[in-house]
């Protein structure tokens, strides 16, 4: 990638190194709107075949340059600036169709047994705990829900349970906006001969590097903030592990066939050219929506990491580079008030997503975390009463006006 002469964050966002002629290289990734490659001669395609090495382009659900080149990007985001052994730290990624295939994916390619045990944390997205509950423990695969910020607990149950083979966070939390501690549950896991993944959806390569803190996967639903314009779903695994990378998770999307489009990747390369710069106005606008709705009459609690009096405030600032685009806000009244700020906002789109150039607004309780029982909802402030923001890149005076009157009248 060009990346290595023009190293900085955003050129490697930006600059698309595609192959070309003296007189005709593309300047943007062109879409290769194919389902298959042309095979080079019989010995050689062979060879290719036997030995899958380089992830060749030989058919669309092995992978496609589209797919590569945001692979490629995205390892380079997650590295930037980071050393291993006195060496630039190399990192792999594999393109899925989605978040969840991602997710999915990272957790099928550790080739879990019955009697092996994960602990995580009881406020995951929605759809994760579904499939930790749905695909995992049917299998035999304990899934130690908790809460990651108690350490002592944690370590508990690595002693307790052997083998753990992964502690799985999401930081920041979908929904709560909680941030754990990445480097701390590293260390205990690795004590243990765990692995540490994180799903670093909320805060993208931009805002948190989990690697420099010990993470051994990162998974992201590009869909969110990454792609950052609400055009199509894609997801993506990284490893520090990249043999393991290479192999196991990519044959994870061979095997299960959860691909990335051409296209669906392209829209992904169109986002992530803007990545910082829309990040940088996501976290300012959330910051002063958050100083607007905090202390408001009819709002039990705003919770945004950048404001000092949140609970993993110390946390955020020292992993975090801001403090991202999600907050929610726990309005006082229940299911009847959720429900009435999201009939009256007028401005801001009532959806389930995240990480769009507009401010988005949904109920955890009944949308995303739907099938999260209750009890373990509203242990971890998933209430009723929970709204979650996404806040877009408009006038940030446009949105507090509109949740104002939203949660103000009747
Ligand atoms: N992880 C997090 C934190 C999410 O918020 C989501 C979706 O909202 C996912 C994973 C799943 O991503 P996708 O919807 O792209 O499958």
């Amino acid at each position: 990638m060009q990346a290595e002469t023009q190293s900085d964050f955003q050129s490697i966002c930006c600059v698309d190194q595609v192959p070309g002629s003296r007189t005709s290289t593309p300047h943007v990734q062109p879409i290769y709107a194919t389902s298959t490659f042309v095979y080079p001669p019989a010995e050689e395609a062979m060879e290719i075949f036997a030995e899958l090495k380089e992830r060749p382009h030989l058919y669309n659900r092995w992978g496609t340059p589209n797919t590569a080149l945001v692979e490629q990007k995205i390892a380079a985001l997650e590295s930037h600036g980071l050393s291993e052994n006195g060496k630039p730290l190399q990192l792999e990624a594999v393109l899925f169709s989605s978040g969840m295939a991602a997710v999915s994916s990272l957790f099928l390619s550790l080739g879990l047994k019955p009697g092996d045990n994960i602990v995580t944390q009881g406020n995951i997205y929605g759809t994760t705990t579904e499939f930790l509950d749905a695909m995992l423990a049917p299998i035999g695969v304990r899934i130690i829900y908790g809460n990651l910020h108690d350490m002592e607990w944690v370590e508990k149950q690595l002693r307790a349970h052997s083998p753990v083979r992964l502690i799985y966070l999401e930081t920041p939390t979908n929904a709560t906006a909680r941030c754990y501690d990445i480097a701390q549950l590293a260390q205990i896991a690795h004590r243990y001969g765990a692995k540490c993944a994180v799903d670093g959806t909320l805060g993208t390569p931009y805002l948190q590097q989990p690697f420099a803190h010990g993470a051994d996967f990162v998974v992201h639903s590009a869909t969110k903030f990454l792609n950052g314009h609400s055009n199509s779903l894609t997801g993506v695994v990284i490893g520090r592990d990249g043999a393991f990378v290479k192999t196991e998770v990519w044959k994870m999307r061979k095997l299960l066939g959860g691909c990335a489009g051409s296209f669906d990747a392209w829209l992904l390369n169109m986002g992530l050219k803007t990545l910082p710069l829309r990040m940088e106005r996501h976290c300012n606008n959330a910051m002063r929506i958050a100083k607007a709705l905090e202390g408001h009459s009819a709002i039990r609690r705003v919770r945004y990491l950048g404001l000092e009096g949140h609970p993993d405030h110390k946390i955020a600032a020292r992993q975090m580079r801001a403090f991202g685009g999600v907050l929610s806000v726990e309005v006082a009244g229940g299911l009847e008030a959720a429900v009435r700020v999201l009939r009256n906002v007028c401005h801001c789109t009532v959806t389930a997503t995240l990480g769009a150039m507009d401010t988005l607004i949904q109920h955890p309780a009944t949308m995303t975390h739907v099938k999260v029982p209750r009890e373990q909802r509203e242990a971890h402030e998933i209430t009723d009463g929970l709204l979650r923001l996404s806040v877009g890149i408009e006038d940030p005076e446009t949105i507090i006006a509109d949740l104002r009157q939203a949660i103000e009248r009747p």
